[in-house]
C-alpha cells in the first residue's frame, strides 16, 4: 500500500506534498478537483494532468476511501452508512434530505471522550480521533455515491453538520482541514453558514476555531445550571456554563451567523420543567443571540432517561419562545434505522473504560433504496 492518501490532505495540505514531488500549486489544485468534486479514485482517470506527474502519484499516493459495512435506507429517505475504520472500529454517517437542502451528518471520532448521560456514543467510551482523511472520506463517498443513485452530476450535499459520532473539538487538528476542504471552492465549496460544528464545550477549542476556521456553531447546552449540567454533560465540571457563554459570545465576533444554536435534549423529569425553562431565559436573554433546538430524547439500552411528553416539549418551546428567544423542535428523522440524535452508536472497543461494556453489533441488513428524494434544484447558488 503506498503510504500517502490524498484525502488526508485540505488544498494547502496537497499543495505542500506536491511540491515536494517538485510539482506547482496549480497541480495540486487540480488534483483536488478531481478528488472531491469527481470523486476520482485512480490517476488513471485525470486525463488533464500531465502522464509523469501521473507515474509519480502512482508510486507514492493513494486515494482511498473507507470500507462500508452496512448502508440503512429510511422510509422517510434518510441513509446511514456505517463505515469501518479499523481495529474493531465503526463509525456512522447521515444523510438527511428535505426539500431545499441535503444535509450530512458526520463523525469526528470512534466514540467520545465526554460521556454524556444521554448519549449512546458516550456510554460507549473513547476508542481513538479519526484522521483527517477518515472524517472526509464520510463526505466523500456520500456526495459521490448519492450522485450515482440519483443519477445526476449536480452537488447533493449542501449542508454538513459535525454531529455524528465524536466531539470534534477534541479532534481539532483533525478536523480544521476536514472543515477547510468543505469550504474550499475547488473542493466541495460550502458556505460557512452551511457547515456546523456541534460541541459539549471545549472552551479553549471554540476561541482556537473563531480564529482558524470559522463556521457555525452549535453547543450542547442541555441544562440551564451548573450542577444538573456536570452531571449530564461532564465536560462542565472542566468549562462551567459562564465561561461557555463567554466563548460563545466572543465566536460571534468572527462567525458567518450572527447566533449560537443551543441544543436542549429534552429528558423528562430531568430539566424539562418550567422552572428550567425560565433558568435558561434568564441565563442567555440580553447575553448573547442564540437559537434553541430542542430535541427530544433518543432513548437507547441502558440509558435509564425518558423522552419528554410532546405537550411537555411544546409548552417548553412555548416559554422560550414567548421570551423572546427562537426555539425549534428537532424532528426526528431516521427513527426506523437508528440514525437519530445520539443513537449513533457504531461499534467501539473503548481504549479507556471498563472491558465489560456492552458492544453493540452493527446490524447488516440492507434495506430497498427509497426514490422518494429528489435533488434541489441549485442552479440560482
Ligand atoms: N459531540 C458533539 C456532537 C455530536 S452529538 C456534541 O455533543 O455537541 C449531536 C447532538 O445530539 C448533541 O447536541 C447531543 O447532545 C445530542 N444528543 C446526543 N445523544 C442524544 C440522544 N440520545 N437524544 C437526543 N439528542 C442527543
Ligand atoms: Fe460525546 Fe457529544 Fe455524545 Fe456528549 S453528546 S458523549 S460530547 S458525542
Amino acid at each position: 500500500m503506498n503510504a500517502v492518501n490524498l484525502l488526508d490532505f485540505d488544498l494547502d495540505g496537497l499543495a505542500a506534498y506536491c511540491e515536494q514531488l517538485g510539482e506547482k500549486r496549480f497541480r495540486a489544485t487540480q488534483l483536488f478537483r478531481w478528488i472531491h468534486q469527481k470523486g476520482a479514485t485512480s490517476f488513471d482517470e485525470m486525463s488533464d494532468l500531465a502522464k509523469s506527474l501521473r507515474a509519480k502519484l502512482q508510486g507514492t499516493a493513494h486515494i482511498s476511501g473507507l470500507p462500508v459495512i452496512s448502508e440503512h435506507v429510511s422510509a422517510d429517505g434518510t441513509i446511514k452508512w456505517l463505515f469501518d475504520v479499523g481495529g474493531g472500529n465503526a463509525v456512522e454517517s447521515v444523510f438527511i434530505p428535505e426539500d431545499d437542502r441535503g444535509t450530512l451528518c458526520v463523525s469526528s471520532q470512534a466514540g467520545c471522550a465526554v460521556g454524556c448521560r444521554f448519549c449512546s456514543t458516550g456510554h460507549q467510551g473513547f476508542s481513538r480521533n479519526l484522521s483527517t482523511g477518515e472524517i472526509l472520506a464520510q463526505l466523500w463517498f456520500a456526495e459521490h455515491s448519492l450522485r450515482k443513485r440519483f443519477n445526476t452530476s449536480e452537488r447533493i450535499i449542501s449542508n454538513v453538520v459535525m454531529m455524528g459520532m465524536g466531539e470534534p473539538l477534541q479532534n481539532y487538528s483533525a478536523l480544521v482541514p476536514a472543515l477547510k476542504a468543505m469550504l474550499d471552492d475547488h473542493g466541495y465549496g460550502l458556505s460557512r453558514r452551511r457547515v456546523t460544528v456541534s460541541t459539549s464545550g471545549v472552551v479553549p477549542m471554540i476561541e482556537r476555531l473563531q480564529r482558524d476556521c470559522p463556521v457555525a456553531l452549535a453547543v450542547s447546552l442541555h441544562a440551564p445550571t451548573d450542577p444538573l449540567r456536570d452531571e449530564l454533560v461532564p465536560i462542565n465540571r472542566k468549562y462551567p456554563i459562564d465561561e461557555l457563554l463567554s466563548a460563545c459570545q466572543a465566536y460571534l465576533t468572527a462567525a458567518p451567523r450572527d447566533f449560537i444554536t443551543f441544543e436542549y435534549c429534552m429528558l423528562d423529569g430531568v430539566n424539562d420543567t418550567d422552572a428550567h425553562a425560565d433558568a435558561l431565559v434568564a441565563l442567555v436573554k440580553g447575553r448573547i443571540h442564540c437559537k434553541f433546538n430542542l430535541i427530544p430524547f433518543n432513548p437507547f439500552p441502558q440509558s435509564g432517561l425518558k423522552r419528554s411528553g410532546m405537550a411537555r416539549v411544546q409548552a417548553f418551546a412555548r416559554r422560550l419562545a414567548d421570551a423572546g428567544i427562537v426555539t425549534t423542535v428537532r424532528k426526528t428523522r431516521g427513527d426506523d434505522i437508528d440514525a437519530a440524535c445520539g443513537q449513533l452508536a457504531g461499534e467501539v472497543q473503548d481504549r479507556t473504560n471498563a472491558p465489560s461494556r456492552m458492544l453493540r453489533q452493527p446490524v447488516m441488513i440492507k434495506l430497498a433504496p427509497s426514490d422518494t428524494f429528489t435533488p434541489p434544484d441549485r442552479s440560482g447558488r
